[in-house]
C-alpha cells in the first residue's frame, strides 16, 4: 500500500505486466508499419513513460512528437479539453499513431481526433496502454489496446494523483474504504449549498451541485449552459436527460472520491432512479437523504437577500422563486416517499445559525 497526498492506493499492475503489454503493442504496430516511417504522437503528460518504453521496443525507423492536452480539474461538468501544445510537425501525408496512456470516457480522444481532422494524414490510428472499456462512449474504435481495466482510479507509470505518483514503475489502484454518499434535500434557499461546503471538508466528500454546474456552464457559455439557461431563468427544472447526463459525467470524473454530497440532485423521480442505477453499477449506494426543512416565507426572504449579492436572475423575482417552489412541490417533494421506502430519509431543522444546522446534520451522518 502507498499513500499519495491523503489517499491510499494498493498495487494493481506489476512492472512486468505493464512492460509485457507495452512490448506487445510495439510488436503489433511494428508488424503493421514496418514498410513506412510512422509518426508517433504522445499525449502529455501521462503518456511519457509509455512512449519512452514503447520506443525502446519499436524496432524500425520512426519519428516521435508530443501534444499536450488538459481537461479542467476544478469543476467537473464541462468536459472541455484544452490544447496546451499543438501538433507542430509537418505531418501531411504521413501515418500518425497516437500513443495514449489511458482512454476512459473518450473525451480527450474526441479532441485529438478533432485536432487532426483538418490535416490530410495518410492514416490515423490510436494506441492506448490502458483502456476503460466500461465507460468508453466515443464513436472511434481504439486500434491498439494494451490492458483493459475496470473503472477504478489508477496511478503510476506516468499517471498521477494530483500530480504525484507519475514516477512509479507499477500501477496502483485506489484503496476504497467506506464511502458515504449523501443526498441533500430541501427547497431552494434551504441552505444545501452552504451546508455542503462544511460537510465536504468534515467528511472528505466531493460536493456535486447541479445548480452550480449549470451556472458554471452558463458563465462559460458552453452548449450545456445555453441549453439550460431559459429553464433556469424562469425557475423551471432543466429536462431530466440533460441533467442526468451532466450528473453522470461529474461522478465519472471523480473516481477517486471517498464519497459524494449530491446537492440539488435528484429533483425528479427519473433522476432518483438514474442516481440509484449509476451508483449500483459502481457498487455504491445512497447512504442517506437528508432534508433541510424551512418554511416558505423564511426561504423567500433568504433568496431575495441572496439575489441582491449573487446576481442570480432566479433569486431576484418573487414570482420565479414561487415557481421554483411549485416545481419542488410537484416534482421533487414526492422523492421523500421514494427514500423513505428505502429507509434512508432523514429530516433536519434548517432554521438557525449555520453551525447549529451543521451540527444537526453531523449527528445524522455519524449515526449512519
Ligand atoms: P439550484 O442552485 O440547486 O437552486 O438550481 C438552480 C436551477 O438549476 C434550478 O432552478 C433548475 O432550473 C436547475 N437545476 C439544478 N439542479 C437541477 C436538477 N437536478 N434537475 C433539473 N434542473 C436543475
Amino acid at each position: 500500500m502507498i499513500k499519495l497526498h491523503d489517499t491510499h492506493f494498493k498495487p494493481f499492475l506489476s512492472e512486468s505486466r505493464i512492460q509485457d503489454a507495452v512490448k506487445k503493442i510495439a510488436e503489433k504496430i511494428a508488424l503493421d508499419y514496418k514498410d513506412q516511417i510512422p509518426i508517433f504522437v504522445g499525449v502529455l503528460n501521462g503518456s511519457f513513460m509509455f512512449v519512452s518504453d514503447f520506443l525502446k521496443y519499436y524496432p524500425y525507423d520512426c519519428e516521435v512528437t508530443f501534444v499536450k492536452l488538459s481537461s479542467y480539474q476544478g469543476l467537473t461538468s464541462t468536459g472541455i479539453v484544452e490544447t496546451l501544445l499543438d501538433v507542430s510537425e509537418d505531418i501531411e501525408g504521413r501515418s500518425v499513431i497516437i500513443l495514449e496512456d489511458i482512454v476512459d470516457t473518450g473525451r480527450t480522444l474526441q479532441t485529438l481526433i478533432h485536432m487532426f481532422s483538418n490535416i490530410k494524414v495518410k492514416e490515423f490510428k490510436i494506441a492506448t496502454l490502458f483502456f476503460k472499456s466500461e465507460i468508453y462512449n466515443g464513436e472511434y474504435s481504439v486500434d491498439y489496446v494494451g490492458i483493459e481495466i475496470p473503472n477504478k482510479f489508477i496511478v503510476g507509470y506516468g499517471l498521477d494523483y494530483k500530480e504525484l505518483g507519475r514516477n512509479l514503475k507499477e500501477v496502483y489502484q485506489i484503496n476504497q474504504t467506506h464511502m458515504i454518499n449523501l443526498v441533500l434535500f430541501g427547497k431552494p434557499g434551504a441552505g444545501k449549498g452552504t451546508q455542503a461546503e462544511f460537510l465536504k471538508e468534515k467528511y472528505n466528500l466531493k460536493h456535486i451541485s447541479t445548480g452550480d454546474l449549470f451556472r458554471y456552464n452558463m458563465k462559460n457559455d458552453t452548449k450545456l449552459g445555453q441549453l439550460a439557461k431559459s429553464y433556469i431563468d424562469n425557475g423551471d427544472l432543466v429536462p431530466d436527460e440533460v441533467t442526468i447526463k451532466m450528473l453522470e459525467d461529474a461522478v465519472e470524473k471523480n473516481p477517486d472520491a471517498s464519497g459524494f454530497i449530491f446537492d440539488g440532485f435528484p429533483r425528479t423521480a427519473a433522476q432518483a432512479e438514474a442516481l440509484d442505477n449509476l451508483l449500483t453499477a459502481k457498487n455504491m449506494k445512497v447512504d442517506a437523504t437528508i432534508a433541510l426543512e424551512a418554511n416558505d416565507e423564511v426561504l423567500i426572504q433568504r433568496l431575495l437577500e441572496r439575489g441582491k449579492v449573487s446576481g442570480r436572475s432566479d433569486d431576484q423575482d418573487e414570482a420565479k422563486i414561487r415557481n421554483r417552489f411549485d416545481e419542488y412541490n410537484t416534482k421533487t417533494a414526492p422523492l421523500k416517499d421514494y427514500y423513505e421506502a428505502q429507509g434512508k430519509f432523514h429530516s433536519v431543522n434548517g432554521i438557525g445559525a449555520i453551525d447549529e444546522v451543521t451540527h444537526r446534520l453531523g449527528k445524522v451522518i455519524e449515526e449512519l
